[in-house]
């Protein structure tokens, strides 16, 4: 019986698989219970007692030297199909990998914080779902004021009032709540408005607002920044001009168009045919915004703005249809990729 253990030792070290099947017909023939090693465990029972000790030994190690043979023979058939024995034709030029990008939008938003940090504003994030006091009342809305209806509202629920912030301004409120001045921040964030879906609106959108308060800060400072901001989103060329007009949080109150880079100032539906586009509102922070939030007007000033980033990234692109940044479409998607 020796022998025949020391026969088959040999052969098993010798024996070679050039397939999957070659393999499983090895693990059939030695391993499996049917085979070689299961027959000769069944007749090491008849072996005498005083051989029973050595032969059982060299038993085991054939037992052990078929094991690792059959693993020694998979891993290299694996190595094998690996490596081109699949009809992988390696001298084929690659298949470029598919890879995703940002967001239009999230692209924008990122090259407006870049832009402003620069000038040493920290950005700030606050609740999607806000009361009455922070969205409206802190802000000078009085109760029952028109200007209220300036931001068709989604309810949450009403007395007390909960609603989806209209506008990033909560931000501010919790800001200036919070913290001392000197307070230099910009709000990113979603916000959300009742209005009819079309071209130009959509019943949410993304705004950046920025605020400034410290000591002696004026309109020129509110003027040169956005001037800064503008040139550096658009280039230096872009024309800017700021007109009058009213936010129940701001006094003086300026809304700033920038001239339109889609049509060149020819007319388009974008900018109603006007040349010009509004891109934000601003002012000087309202003393009663000041006050409600425990700062002292006297003391300090401020200005706030807001944009819109859709708007922002309209004209950056040339887009003419704000659905589309919604619309989830991957042929529109796909061409804001980065170069690299
Ligand atoms: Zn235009």
């Amino acid at each position: 019986m020796e022998e025949k253990i020391q026969a088959l030792l040999n052969e098993v070290s010798a024996y070679t698989a050039p397939d999957k099947q070659a393999v499983e017909n090895f693990r059939m023939k030695y391993i499996s219970k049917k085979g070689t090693l299961g027959e000769l465990f069944e007749e090491l029972k008849n072996v005498p007692v005083e051989q029973k000790k050595n032969v059982g030994k060299i038993l085991n190690e054939l037992k052990k030297a078929a094991e690792t043979k059959f693993n020694e023979l998979n891993e290299s058939i694996e190595a094998s199909s690996a490596s081109g024995d699949i009809g992988l034709d390696l001298t084929l030029p690659p298949v470029a990998n598919k890879i995703g990008n940002l967001h239009p939008l999230t692209q924008t938003r990122s090259r407006i914080i870049e832009i402003f940090e620069r000038l040493g504003f920290n950005v700030a994030d606050g609740p999607e779902i806000e009361d009455d006091w922070h969205n409206f009342s802190a802000l000078n809305f009085p109760e029952n004021h028109p200007a209220r209806e300036m931001q068709d509202t989604f309810f949450i629920e009403k007395n007390p009032d909960l609603l989806l912030r209209t506008h990033t301004s909560n931000v501010q409120i919790r800001m200036m709540q919070k913290q001392k001045p000197p307070i230099r921040a910009i709000m990113p964030g979603r916000v959300y408005r009742n209005e009819a879906i079309s071209a130009r609106a959509h019943c949410f959108f993304h705004q950046v607002e920025g605020l400034y308060v410290d000591k002696n800060v004026g309109f020129a400072d509110l003027k040169q920044t956005l001037y800064h901001f503008a040139k550096e989103m658009y280039g230096k060329d872009i024309k800017i001009r700021f007109r009058p007009s009213y936010f129940p949080f701001t006094e003086p109150s300026a809304e700033i168009d920038v001239s339109c880079l889609i049509c060149k100032g020819k007319g388009c539906n974008v900018c109603k045919y006007s040349g010009w586009v509004e891109i934000a509102g601003s002012g000087m922070v309202h003393p009663n915004v000041l006050k409600n939030c425990g700062i002292d007007p006297e003391e300090f000033t401020g200005f706030a703005f807001g944009m819109g980033i859709e708007r922002v990234t309209m004209l950056r692109y040339q887009i003419n249809d704000l659905r589309l940044f919604s619309e989830n479409d991957i042929r529109f998607l796909r061409q804001f990729q980065p170069v690299i």
